[in-house]
């Protein structure tokens, strides 16, 4: 290769690029080599411990694998270091494509740059990966709009819009190294801030900042503790109305506290969102617990990243429906977002059960 003169490389650099119909980002390299379809994934989930990034990764390995590629599905424990070494494995064994769902959106810099040395194409998966040109495509929801139906469902149930209140609310925010926690609270506070800033809504504890809010590794015990504390400090007199919660996880937490001095039993349960419609959720949606989540289909998710990863492959082209919203702070990410449905007692029947999400039978 060193002997071949540089003019030469410029030009076939330039007729395979033109042969795949990619811009000159490394993505496509193997698809132009021909030899990417069938060859291995590498899938980076974070976790188990939520029900959704289990159900991702095994559906994304079963498409994968119908379309005829191979796939090594890792999950990092929610511990940074695990999911930098398990990319670094994926390169080593020779991926031809990474789906990674990022436990911290903005460590994965210097591993995803030994990607773009062996001409491996990224796609970030449900969370965008932060601070780095090497990631190709995004698939995920419309993350804001999930905020926006917490918040706006908040505000139904108070009946805020018909001049109800004041209402005591505290909120709650997901992990800050997570791209999506920001989205999420913004998308919620575009909603509630009118009504905080007439003071129809009031946060007794004063924490309304994004930082005073947000729960590390959006780990529901830590949302507990938290919430023991606020219900300690500013609600020993004072009734909570409702909690913004953005994760279902963080939402049984709240609820173990709130039930832990007597709401659900002497006084009513305050208002509390959610998201993702996990089992434990969707049940307590039921016994009338949780008042709403935010349902995202992530078996159409995973169809995304699939269809993505072959395109890329195959020297197709994604199809992506949103190039403005996700900047990562080196580039704006091309994105293709579904959409999010706000679940409570009234439709879950028809969003987790017609759907087949989940059977009745799941649900008693
Ligand atoms: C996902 C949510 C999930 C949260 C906690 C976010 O990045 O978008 O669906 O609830 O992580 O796992």
């Amino acid at each position: 290769m060193r002997k071949i003169s540089a003019g030469l490389v410029a030009a076939g650099l330039l007729l395979s690029l033109a042969a795949c119909g990619q811009s000159a980002n490394g993505v496509g390299d193997g698809a132009a080599k021909g030899d990417a379809k069938g060859g291995l994934v590498g899938i980076a989930m974070p976790t188990k411990s939520s029900e959704r990034w289990i159900n991702d990764g095994t559906n994304m390995v079963k498409e994968f694998q119908a379309k005829g590629y191979k796939t090594d599905l890792q999950y990092g424990d929610n511990v940074v270091e695990n999911q930098v070494s398990q990319v670094e494995n994926m390169i080593t064994k020779g991926a031809k494509l990474l789906v990674i769902a990022a436990i911290d959106g903005s460590s994965l810099t210097n591993v995803l740059q030994k990607a773009a040395d062996a001409h491996i194409p990224v796609i970030s998966y449900d969370r965008l990966i932060r601070g780095t040109g090497n990631v190709d495509y995004y698939a995920t929801f419309d993350n804001y709009k999930v905020g926006v139906l917490q918040g706006g469902y908040i505000a139904d149930r108070l009946g805020l819009k018909d001049g109800k209140g004041p209402f005591n609310i505290e909120l709650f925010a997901g992990s800050p190294d997570d791209n999506n926690a920001t989205f999420f609270f913004n998308g919620a506070m575009s909603v509630l801030k009118p009504y905080l800033d007439a003071k129809k809504l009031v946060v007794q504890s004063g924490q309304t900042d994004f930082n005073q809010v947000a729960t590390l590794r959006w780990d529901g015990g830590l949302a507990q503790s938290r919430m023991d504390n606020l219900l300690s400090k500013s609600y020993t007199s004072a009734r909570i109305d409702a909690v913004l919660s953005p994760y279902d996880g963080i939402s049984i937490g709240v609820l173990s506290s709130l039930k832990g001095v007597g709401y659900g039993t002497g006084r009513s349960l305050p208002v509390v969102t959610g998201q993702d419609a996990e089992l434990a959720s969707v049940k307590s949606i039921i016994a009338g617990e949780q008042t709403q989540t935010v349902y995202k289909d992530t078996r159409q998710l995973a169809k995304v990243a699939v269809q993505m990863g072959d395109a890329l492959l195959t020297g197709g082209k994604p199809e992506v429906n949103d190039t403005s919203q996700y900047n990562n702070g080196v580039k704006t990410v091309p994105a293709q977002l579904l959409q999010p449905v706000s679940v409570d007692k009234d439709n879950y029947q028809k969003v987790l059960v017609d759907s087949g999400q989940y059977t009745a039978d799941q649900l008693k």
